[in-house]
């Protein structure tokens, strides 16, 4: 590729405390948490709405938040809280009322207990009132493009939308992007995919359909225990005849709110790099193929879906992986399976290591892993070792590829975002660097917040 040099001078916006940018799960919590503790907090979002895989990844429902054992709930805090006014409005049913095995949880066992189901349209309406009413300045349709830095400094973000080019400055930035955008940009290591191969989980466009049977699928998936997945014995004669047009072993199907409706986890594109353009565009127009295929194929052959219809596709193909941002503590497969702790720990997790086949119709979770009751995510974890001013937050933190193919869920996310938040207002507050913040004031900020932390740190 050729290129070009242009300079041009970009209108600067007034300097804020904390910037987050992305407003998923992580990017939600980091800024509710940033506002709360009194840091003038802007969350920036390419979309027109909060969620990021919440909503316009139609993903869901919420895997665990509970230990694996699903007797203790660990992911609190902002999450809770999310959940709690969700369910109020009528659209969530609370984790504590699932349990694995159950159509919620797509009939999966094995670290699927207490899920959350949601209904993605009180998720952007729950995100948006939570940000306003902490006092967070959003700003929408607004997508980080690039980074300004200077030393190991961040100083500003380069904003592209309607309304041109701007830098917004702050002190302290949290990248929420899932990818690691501002991380990368901004001069932080990055590795990317899996150790070895740099191979990443494939992409997956989620889609509803309603008018299913919802009496029949069960009754068929319960009297099939033998399938590894729902309709596992039907994928799998079909596949062998070339009849199925994805690579999967069985229906990724998760029971809603709603009579008939299901979300569907089914399409799989392999192969594709979620931070260029031009592999996002294919594995839209592949991924979109396959939920058409998929409809057909569901209709003609699967018990309960003979009348079924598409009631909506993802507004955006879902990445599960891409670039991890090396930071001064990268969190192992060992550190989840020994249930390690850390001094400075921030969140405590459960849900297993959960690795969909790089390069095939393989993987999801199960219990070959071995991962503990529950494990623990440290402070180190969101902060990039190259970078002073930044912390990170979800699916790009310091992890290896097992280690986050467990920690990448949303609750795990909304738990390091809150932390990243509350990390980043705290330092503000007392005009300190991200590293010389004392740990403990951050955990205790956190249990004061709500959070747990474990029985050490008990409120
Ligand atoms: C197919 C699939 C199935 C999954 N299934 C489940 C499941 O059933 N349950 C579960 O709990 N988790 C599931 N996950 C995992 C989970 O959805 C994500 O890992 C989680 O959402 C990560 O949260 P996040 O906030 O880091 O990122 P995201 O949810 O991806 O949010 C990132 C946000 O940043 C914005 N953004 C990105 N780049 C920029 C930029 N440069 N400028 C401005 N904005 C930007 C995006 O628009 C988005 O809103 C699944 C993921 C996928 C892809």
């Amino acid at each position: 590729m050729t290129s070009w040099t242009y300079s041009r001078e970009l209108p600067v916006s007034e300097p804020v405390d904390v910037l987050v940018a992305g407003a998923g799960p992580a990017g939600i919590a980091a800024a509710v948490a940033a506002a709360r503790r009194g840091a003038r907090t802007t969350l920036v979002e390419r979309f027109g709405f909060l969620g990021g895989n919440l909503t316009a990844g139609l993903v869901g429902p919420c895997m665990t938040s509970y230990s694996l054992d699903g007797s203790r709930q660990l992911i609190r805090g902002v999450f809770e809280e999310f959940v709690q006014r969700m369910e109020a409005l009528g659209g969530a049913i609370h984790p504590s009322k699932t349990q694995a095995g159950d159509p919620y949880a797509g009939f999966i066992t094995y670290g699927h207990d207490k899920v959350t189901p949601f209904e993605p349209e009180t998720a952007k309406s729950v995100a948006m009132e939570m940000c306003l009413d902490a006092g967070v300045t959003l700003l929408l349709h607004t997508f980080i493009a690039d980074v300004i830095s200077e030393d190991g400094r961040v100083n500003g973000v380069v904003c592209a939308s309607k309304s041109g080019l701007h830098v917004q400055p702050a002190q302290i930035f949290v990248d929420c992007t899932a990818d690691g955008d501002v991380a990368a940009r901004g001069g932080a290591d990055t590795v990317f995919g899996r150790e070895g191969d740099g191979l990443v989980q494939p992409m997956t466009v989620f889609f509803r359909i309603s008018d299913v049977d919802d009496e029949r699928v069960e009754q068929y998936v319960r009297s099939h225990p033998d399938d590894i997945r729902p309709f596992a014995s039907i994928v799998e004669k079909a596949r062998a005849q070339g009849r199925f047009p994805a690579p999967r072993r069985g229906v990724g199907m998760y029971k809603t709110l709603r009579s008939g409706v299901w979300r569907i986890n089914t399409t799989r594109v392999l192969g594709r790099d979620g931070t260029n353009a031009q592999d996002l565009t294919s594995a839209e127009i592949e991924g979109r193929r396959q939920v058409d295929e998929l409809m057909r194929f569901f209709r003609e052959n699967l018990p309960g879906f003979e009348r079924c219809e598409l009631l909506d596709t993802a507004s955006t193909v879902g990445v599960r992986e891409t670039r991890r941002v090396v930071g001064d503590y990268v969190l192992s497969l060992e550190d989840l399976q020994e249930g390690r702790h850390f001094d400075d720990v921030i969140a405590l997790c459960a849900y297993p290591v959960d690795i969909h086949d790089p390069a095939g119709a393989g993987g999801g979770v199960d219990d070959s892993f071995g991962t503990a009751n529950y494990y623990e995510i440290p402070y180190r974890c969101l902060l990039p070792s190259e970078v002073e001013n930044l912390l990170v937050a979800g699916r790009c933190v310091s992890a290896t590829h097992e280690a986050l193919a467990a920690i990448r869920v949303m609750p795990p996310s909304f738990a390091m975002g809150e932390a990243a938040g509350t990390a980043a207002a705290l330092a503000c507050a007392d005009n300190l660097t991200l590293r010389q913040l004392p740990v403990p004031d951050l955990q205790h900020a956190l249990v004061d917040q709500g959070g747990y932390l474990g029985e050490v740190l008990r409120p």
